[in-house]
């Protein structure tokens, strides 16, 4: 028996066996890791209570000999009930979940990725929409040290096009130059104000995006760079991108 107590966010909840679950688990202490839930389905279940999706919870866990820990006891923390009160917020909750799973490491406690799994909930909680979303995309992928280069085309090193359009290629590896585009066949153009809109991002805190004005136009075109950088760094497109087109 090793246990141990840490705050913890439920990425992800499925059933398993008669009356368990399976909780993917993003954990201050160890980092992502699966745990059962015993009994969790019984009425009588103590557990229940903390281990909704994407509520932040304190746990007793035991790790065991094996890579699934199990679950002894949760308190709740925070629900983030504005979270489940709106189907476009639950989406874009379950999409952060999504990611953070895709992107954290099993059993590997990094603070830094907890707290701004942390920040990402609770601001879907007060501002859910496409630019908080690509807010939390843009550091994650800088909080992983992904972020692709701004300045200088990643197939010659030439400055970045940046005059009235900007080609980007996930499969390339990121911002491309007037010559290195003319040879590609498949490429995404976007606006110059998308780019920068990418920069501004990883600066700008959580709570002052309100701040900013952008169009659809700039917040279309960085979601599509965006999907293309995740599939290269996660190697695959992420399921609940049908839930949100729309959102
Ligand atoms: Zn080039």
């Amino acid at each position: 028996m090793v246990q141990y107590k840490t705050e913890a966010i439920v990425l992800r909840l499925r059933k398993y066996r008669e009356a368990d679950a399976l909780v993917t688990l993003l954990t201050k202490e160890r980092g992502k890791i699966t745990a059962v839930a015993k009994g969790i389905y019984k009425p009588s279940s103590s557990l229940r209570g903390g281990v909704q999706p994407y509520s932040i919870n304190e746990m007793m866990l035991d790790a065991g000999r094996s890579t699934l820990h199990s679950l002894l006891q949760s308190q709740c923390l925070e629900m983030l009930l504005p979270l489940r009160q709106s189907y476009d917020a639950l989406t874009l909750g379950a999409y952060w979940a999504e990611l953070l799973e895709n992107f954290g490491q099993e059993e590997m406690p990094e603070h830094e990725l907890y707290y701004l799994a942390k920040a990402g909930f609770l601001g879907l909680a007060v501002n859910a929409g496409k630019l908080m979303s690509r807010a939390l995309e843009v550091r994650l992928i800088q909080q992983q040290g992904l972020s692709p280069d701004f300045r200088l085309c990643c197939r010659c090193g030439q400055p970045v096009t940046k005059d009235k359009v900007c080609f980007f290629s996930g499969s390339e590896g990121g911002f491309l130059c007037g010559s290195c585009a003319k040879e590609l066949q498949e490429l995404t153009r976007i606006s110059p104000a998308a780019l920068s809109l990418w920069q501004v991002l990883e600066n700008l805190a959580l709570d002052k995006l309100t701040r900013l004005t952008v169009t659809e136009e700039q917040l279309g075109d960085l979601a599509k760079v965006l999907r293309q950088w995740i599939v290269r760094h996660t190697g695959r497109p992420m399921k609940t991108w049908s839930m949100i087109n729309k959102v």
